[in-house]
């Protein structure tokens, strides 16, 4: 009797085993979600968040049978503190999987692949660039006008010696005494001598023998300012901006506080200004308070592409990769039916579609 009743209540505990806990097919389990806004990955449309992460949670906890709430922070240290805490039990935005997370906290599989990468002012150079517009730049850049604003100085030296022992020669290169308009012409022939060696020779002695110093002060002119230019056209055209990670060492550059964008710089030793909304590092870089932001490469090519366009250009490709995942306190059960979910949604077509529907090039 006791046999039977013993393997009944066996029975009884592996049958309530195998069953699904109770409720979890009709009414959907509640659960709180910590994400943060960061177009396209969150959105905030009026009240309602969307975005590449938020359809993609929403997708999850469809099939998961799950309601979720939504609860934003302002950056990405407190959206992990927000799930440390217990505070939410999920975190979803644009949270890269690190070696020191992955320490403190469970991660999804990779969600998206992602990287940082180099944001600057202007359009990119090849496609529009204009050779004119090169060279008037290189012709009145700062470096230049200063060596002109030299010669012109330079020039009033010997322009006032030859004036001076010239004017009163019957034959001399000044034509009248005055010094008005005199000296115009001795500026005249002190500047095409300077450039070009001129054609005219004073006839007094002394102002001869001005001309043949002034002439090799030409020829060294002429040399120096060759260099120099050059020299800035060099400068101009390899360097003048910024062209990877490496030109970042001492160039102001923002992105967003606590990200692995901000530690990724200091390890370039730039200058980091961190602010809590991505817009605001935008707003930074177009005023020209910033040389460069650096960031994720979705989330940057995704404003290049769109308010920013013709404003600003990426460089190159992402210098350092990285993925985003899903976040969870460690060992949660959840994360291993979220991992189910996000296979079957690749599988089924639904992930492309998300994606497309915030990543595709239009
Ligand atoms: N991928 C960045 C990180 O996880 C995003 C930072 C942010 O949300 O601002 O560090």
């Amino acid at each position: 009797m006791f046999k039977v009743f013993g393997r009944a209540v066996l029975l009884w505990i592996l049958f309530a085993g195998l069953t699904p806990p109770a409720g979890a097919q009709t009414a959907p389990q509640e659960i709180k979600v910590a994400t943060r806004v960061l177009p396209p990955m969150v959105v905030q449309q009026g009240d309602t968040l969307t975005g590449f992460s938020i359809d993609l949670w929403n997708a999850i906890s469809e099939k998961l049978n799950l309601k979720t709430s939504y609860q934003t922070a302002p950056d990405v240290r407190s959206l992990l503190d927000q799930v440390r805490t217990g505070n939410a039990e999920v975190g979803i935005a644009a949270i890269s999987i690190t070696a020191a997370r992955e320490a403190e906290f469970d991660f999804s599989q990779p969600m998206l692949n992602a990287g940082l990468q180099i944001m600057v002012r202007g359009k990119a150079k090849d496609g529009d660039a204009n050779p004119l517009w090169d060279l008037l730049s290189l012709l009145f850049s700062p470096t230049i006008l200063v060596w002109l604003g030299i010669a012109f100085l330079l020039v009033l030296v010997p322009a006032h010696l030859v004036w001076l022992l010239e004017r009163h020669h019957p034959s001399g290169i000044i034509p009248t005494p005055n010094y008005i308009p005199g000296i115009f012409y001795a500026l005249f022939w002190a500047s095409s001598t300077l450039a070009t060696q001129g054609e005219q020779m004073p006839r007094h002695w002394l102002a001869r023998v001005i001309a043949i110093l002034w002439m090799f002060t030409g020829v060294v002119f002429v040399a120096f300012y060759t260099a120099q230019l050059a020299a800035t056209l060099t400068v101009q055209q390899i360097q003048g901006g910024i062209n990877g990670p490496d030109d970042l060492q001492g160039k102001h550059v923002a992105t967003t506080r606590g990200s692995t964008a901000a530690a990724a710089l200091r390890e370039l030793r730039a200058q980091v200004e961190e602010v809590s909304r991505i817009d605001d590092a935008y707003t930074a870089l177009i005023d020209k308070q910033v040389d460069a932001v650096v960031f994720d490469s979705p989330v940057l090519l995704y404003y290049a592409a769109n308010t920013g366009k013709g404003q600003v250009h990426l460089i190159g490709t992402p210098f350092r990769k990285e993925d985003y995942g899903i976040v969870f306190q460690p060992n949660n059960p959840l994360r291993k039916r979220v991992n189910n979910a996000l296979l079957a949604l690749r599988e089924d077509g639904t992930y492309q579609k998300i994606h497309d529907k915030w990543f595709a090039v239009k």
